[in-house]
């Protein structure tokens, strides 16, 4: 194992949940983080915390569907740092529907956020990781990533979009850029997820599934991205499958 001292981290989705976790245990490992997500004051609160663990942190108030945001915050990330050596593409949303619903403008928002922003912040990082000739990015797919549920049409549909582009991306960059690249997949994990579901029945589904199991909780998912990113260089975890062990 090698540790993550000096490495430079750009984590988008930072203000809640998993990203935010996440950021603080790259951290915690030694890494400084670039903090990226719309709600700049939760980016604050987290970069205290951060820096009272005598981490490092700047704050990017960055929206993944915006291209001219994105590369804003990439170069002030740069800028500061100097480089990029990892990148979380976390930012993601999930308002679960049937699709008789016609919930059109939710079906648009998650392939917006989930897909095309995720594909905006690779293209914004990916030329510097490419001039390094070493990175390693992580992509946010779900166990909805692997298998299809009802009420989770579209945002299977984007899940398994960013596992197929993850392994493409592996594929590629790895041999020819020297570039790492892993396919996250959790089960459920108690988060913000869930607040922003607009149909009353699915709300309920969720609410009482977490009364049935225990929630993985972010930093579950960070810990297992920080071994991931400090396998030796040779090693590329290409798929991290994470599961609370009460759920089928
Ligand atoms: P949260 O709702 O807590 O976090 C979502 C994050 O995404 C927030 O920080 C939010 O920040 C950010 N975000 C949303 N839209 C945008 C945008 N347009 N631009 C930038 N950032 C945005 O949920 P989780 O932590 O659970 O979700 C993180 C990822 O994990 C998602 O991709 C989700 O699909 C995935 N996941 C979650 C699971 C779970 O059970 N919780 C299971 C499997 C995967 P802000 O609003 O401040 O911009």
């Amino acid at each position: 194992m090698t540790n993550l001292n000096g490495k430079i981290a750009l984590v988008t989705g930072a203000s809640s949940g998993i990203g935010a976790a996440t950021a603080a245990r790259l951290a915690e490992a030694g890494a400084k983080v670039g903090i990226a997500a719309r709600r700049i004051e939760k980016l604050e609160g987290l970069k205290r915390q951060i820096e009272a663990k005598g981490g490092e942190a700047q704050v990017i108030e960055m929206d993944v569907v915006d291209p001219a945001s994105i590369e804003a915050g990439v170069k002030k990330l740069v800028d500061a740092y100097g480089a990029i050596d990892i990148l979380v593409n976390n930012a993601g949303l999930m308002p679960l529907s049937d699709i008789d619903q016609f919930k059109v403008d939710e079906w648009h928002r998650m392939v917006d956020v989930n897909v095309k922003g995720l594909l905006n912040t690779t293209a914004a990082v990916l030329p510097e990781m490419i001039k390094q000739r070493s990175g390693h990015i992580f992509n946010m797919s779900s166990i909805a990533g692997r298998k299809v549920f009802k009420g989770l049409a579209v945002y299977c549909a984007t899940k398994h979009a960013v596992a197929a582009f993850s392994d493409g991306l592996r594929m590629e960059v790895g041999q020819k850029h020297n570039i790492r690249v892993t396919c996250i997949q959790p089960g459920a994990v108690a988060t913000e997820l869930y607040d922003h579901i607009t149909d009353p029945g699915y709300r309920q589904q969720m609410d009482e599934l977490s009364g049935q199991m225990t929630f993985l909780q972010g930093e579950d998912i960070g810990d297992t991205i920080v071994f991931a990113a400090e396998a030796p260089a040779h090693v590329d975890v290409a798929e991290l499958f994470v599961m609370p062990v009460e759920q089928g």
